[in-house]
């Protein structure tokens, strides 16, 4: 069952040899002589990286397989944001099965076996779109892990009957509790948090909140999320997606939220923003914070931007955070590939004996150069099965 021998690879940066997946683990790198039954790939000399994670998205979101989106709403108004998706959700038809199978069959052929995936539970849609990525996430098992998060897009104190739906969708078997701006879109932090908290202790689950509230306003925000998950002993089960607050300037205080988030085993995601403050990866790591990283929303009503490339976000994670060495571009890629992994509460992917058997194989002369120029993906390999050859996954999208 799903052994693999994979010959003629370069493990990152080091010289060829070939690699054997037994039982679905890496069970041996080292130049193979024995003409065994074992079905074999040759890699041509391509690298090996392990597989990426995409841990932070929306699966329900994007419009994928749709004609181009003209987008009216420009960035900077969240509210008139999120009024217009919901809007265009209805007029355009969107069926939430079918545009996460088209974005998560992408992200999978540019190598990801891990997703995580927010997924808007609002009185307007109810519980649609959860059914329909739950649907997605059944269907292709065998070809990448997603989780998904229920998410209140719309608001959760100013939307009443929203409450209502998490409770829902958190029995009908979505992985994590989600969250968003306690202050800046719900202007309650003390019902949004208690309401989330309550649900997520009541069904044993984790917590993912997105924070893109700036500065002290983001801060409180944080310590408000710390404090409960303190009281309510959820240590290593929550994460803070966006996190902009970590960004400010004001280093004395973003040390102490730092410590905190330390101490409770926070895990932090980030996708190293171009037009926002953000945590900083190297500050992160210097105090053991778990750190993931995702594309977020791909070429959805919220903007034309993403492809669902982690290769291509490892590349804005090291151009946001001055990565230059080889040493630091594979942190870069750690960050969206194994790291990623551990931040989802998950195995951590590496290209080791003993490790999950899910890997990519990327043309280029080096990992930093495969990573600058997110160049193409020969191979993509889950636990020992090959689920995607040369950018296209083998099952194909709807
Ligand atoms: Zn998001």
């Amino acid at each position: 069952m799903n052994n693999l021998m994979i010959k003629n690879l370069r493990i990152l940066d080091g010289e060829p040899t070939d690699l054997l997946i037994e039982n679905g683990r890496i069970a041996k790198i080292a130049p193979d002589q024995e003409a065994g039954t074992t079905p074999v790939e040759d890699a041509g000399g391509c690298i090996a990286i392990p597989a990426l994670t995409e841990a932070h998205t929306h699966l329900d979101k994007s419009l994928l397989g749709y004609p181009w989106y003209h987008n009216d709403v420009g960035g900077g108004n969240l509210m008139a944001m999120i009024d217009n998706e919901r809007q265009m959700k209805t007029r355009l038809g969107m069926d939430p099965h079918v545009q996460s199978m088209r974005h998560a069959l992408q992200t999978a052929g540019y190598g990801a076996t891990l997703i995580r995936s927010h997924v808007d539970i609002d009185t307007t849609g109810g519980l649609r779109a959860l059914e329909g990525v739950m649907e997605t996430a059944e269907k292709l098992a065998d070809v990448v892990e997603i989780q998904t998060v229920a998410f209140p897009q719309s608001g959760l104190m100013i939307s009443p009957g929203t409450a209502e739906l998490l409770d829902d969708a958190l029995r009908m078997g979505a992985d994590l509790m989600g969250g968003l701006d306690p202050c800046g879109v719900d202007h309650d932090p003390k019902g949004h948090l208690d309401t989330i908290f309550a649900l997520a202790d009541k069904h044993g689950k984790g917590i993912d909140i997105h924070l893109h509230e700036r500065g002290e306003l983001g801060a409180f925000s944080m310590e408000q999320t710390l404090d409960r998950a303190e009281a309510l002993g959820m240590k290593g089960m929550i994460t803070i997606s966006h996190a902009f607050c970590l960004g400010m300037p004001d280093q004395a205080r973003v040390e102490g939220l730092l410590e905190r988030l330390a101490a409770l085993d926070v895990a932090i995601m980030t996708t190293a923003p171009a037009s926002s403050p953000a945590p900083l990866v190297k500050q992160l790591q210097a105090h053991g914070i778990r750190i993931g990283s995702g594309n977020d929303g791909i070429q959805d009503t919220w903007g034309p931007y993403g492809n669902g490339d982690m290769l291509e976000r490892a590349k804005f994670v090291g151009l946001r955070n001055n990565l230059r060495s080889d040493k630091e571009m594979y942190q870069a890629l750690d960050i969206c590939a194994g790291g990623g992994a551990v931040a989802m509460g998950k195995e951590r992917r590496t290209l080791e004996v003993g490790a999950p058997g899910d890997l990519v194989l990327v043309e280029g002369v080096a990992v930093a150069h495969a990573i600058v120029s997110h160049t193409p993906r020969k191979l993509v390999v889950k636990a020992g099965r090959v689920t995607a050859r040369d950018g296209a996954t083998l099952i194909e999208a709807p």
